[in-house]
């Protein structure tokens, strides 16, 4: 760790902090630095509060009864108490980070709780992972540049950017009623669309099902009504992060979009990791907003602030795997179809939340944010196949031999996510992964 840390890391971020959890030391994505939190039930058990250790999850419940918390570790804990994490999220940053630097002691090697702790533990592959919180509202943005281009150009080959794109973080209010946690399969979504040629619209199964790869953002203590957020202090309302796949359907988005934009297209299913990554465990990769390219308008000052652009965007890397049924039937791997990082974001988190809230919209705890697509400029970089395969125009070849344009029946999709940085334990984010279901 460097000699001089910044304000917000503390011994939770040692790199050389290790855990009596022996699958937690080296662990890809849940080392003793990562400590995220989710929901879960054990066999046979109701839905409770957990942290991801290794390949263990400590019941949270149970450590607060075995008296392992206090002060606002405690007040903290005792807010996990329930099957979701809404109350947690409504106490804000001080308790969050009390309950992150108290788990961190309980769970390193040297601990005096060990023994207290050890019986607490529940195997992550014998759990069921759900949904962390009641999700009141969810809001979709669109702060991939590369992907709106893309995309943009699919749509509109003379004008892929409409001009509102480099003043406005855009987005749409989304349907929460359908987020479902990773492993939930999804079905195939029925719609109308416009054959290309035709002069009136079918009724029938996409043809064009898309992923979308984007970061989905949880939001902590809300804002009054009428009570807009500053940019400034916009962080203090986010109380974690997660792998968020919005599941688009091309052919019904195409017709359907214009001009209220994304309705059943994008409403069937989105799917979460199921992990709450804080914005403590991910303070260590947090970087300097990339600088807008010559010529870009500056932000209206409502969205401008030095500390923001200072150090309000994140260098996480994000992946997407697909497994088919012909890769699985010959025992290959998932293919890898693109490889990403959240630094492609225009936006700021910030900057989406208080632009959201400045016409005076109040968000509440649990309220899910999406970035938007995140691509890169390359296609191995794209967050969506449609960009992958320009449109269904260049498919992607497996190893198995099959072809993919867009998503069949059966195809498992697969997001994963890793923080790195030198002098720092890397951390990931857990899968969201689905499988797709035929339609009905
Ligand atoms: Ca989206």
């Amino acid at each position: 760790m460097p000699a001089q840390l910044p304000a917000d890391l503390d011994q939770s971020h040692d790199p050389a902090r290790t855990s009596w959890v022996a699958s937690a030391n080296g662990h890809a994505d849940f080392p003793i630095q990562n400590l995220p939190l989710g929901i879960f039930s054990p066999p046979g058990g109701a839905p409770r509060a957990g942290v991801a250790i290794g390949d263990e999850i400590l019941d949270l419940p149970a450590a607060l009864a075995a008296g392992l918390f206090a002060g606002d570790a405690e007040e903290a804990a005792q807010a996990a108490n329930g099957s979701d994490l809404n109350a947690l999220f409504a106490l804000g940053r001080g308790p969050r980070q009390a309950l992150r630097r108290r788990l961190s002691e309980i769970l390193s090697a040297d601990s005096p709780d060990r023994s207290k702790a050890e019986g607490l533990l529940q195997a992550a592959a014998t759990v069921a992972l759900h949904r962390p919180a009641r999700i009141g509202d969810y809001t979709d943005f669109y702060v991939g540049i590369h992907h709106a281009t893309h995309v943009g150009k699919l749509f509109r080959p003379d004008n892929p950017l409409l001009p509102n794109y480099k003043h406005v973080p855009i987005g749409y209010h989304g349907r929460a009623s359908s987020i479902v946690a990773s492993g939930v399969p999804v079905r195939r979504p029925k719609g109308q669309i416009m054959p290309p040629g035709a002069t009136a619209p079918v009724f029938g199964p996409s043809q064009r099902l898309d992923y979308e790869l984007e970061l989905g953002v949880w939001i902590g203590t809300g804002n009054d009504l009428g009570e807009p957020v500053p940019v400034g202090s916009a962080g203090d309302h986010v109380a974690g992060f997660c792998l968020l796949n919005d599941w688009s359907a091309r052919d019904i988005q195409a017709w359907e979009y214009q001009p209220l934009g994304p309705f059943l297209a994008k409403n069937f299913a989105s799917s979460i990791s199921p992990w709450v990554i804080t914005p403590e465990a991910l303070a260590p990769f947090r970087m300097a907003q990339p600088p807008r390219p010559a010529g870009d308008p500056a932000p209206l000052p409502y969205l401008t602030d030095a500390g923001d652009a200072a150090a309000g965007a994140f260098d996480i890397e994000l992946e997407v795997l697909i497994s088919t049924e012909g890769l699985k039937d010959k025992g290959l791997p998932p293919h890898r179809l693109a490889l990403s990082n959240t630094r492609h974001m225009y936006w700021t988190v910030a900057q989406m939340i208080a632009h959201h809230t400045s016409g005076g919209c109040n968000l509440q705890p649990g309220d899910l944010l999406g970035s938007g697509t995140i691509s890169g400029p390359t296609r191995g970089a794209s967050g969506s196949i449609l960009e992958t395969t320009d449109g269904g125009r260049e498919p992607i070849r497996l190893a198995s031999g099959e072809e993919r344009r867009f998503l069949a029946d059966g195809d498992e999709v697969i997001f994963t996510a890793r923080a790195r940085r030198g002098g720092f334990a890397s951390i990931g984010f857990g899968s969201c992964r689905a499988t797709i279901l035929p339609a009905r």
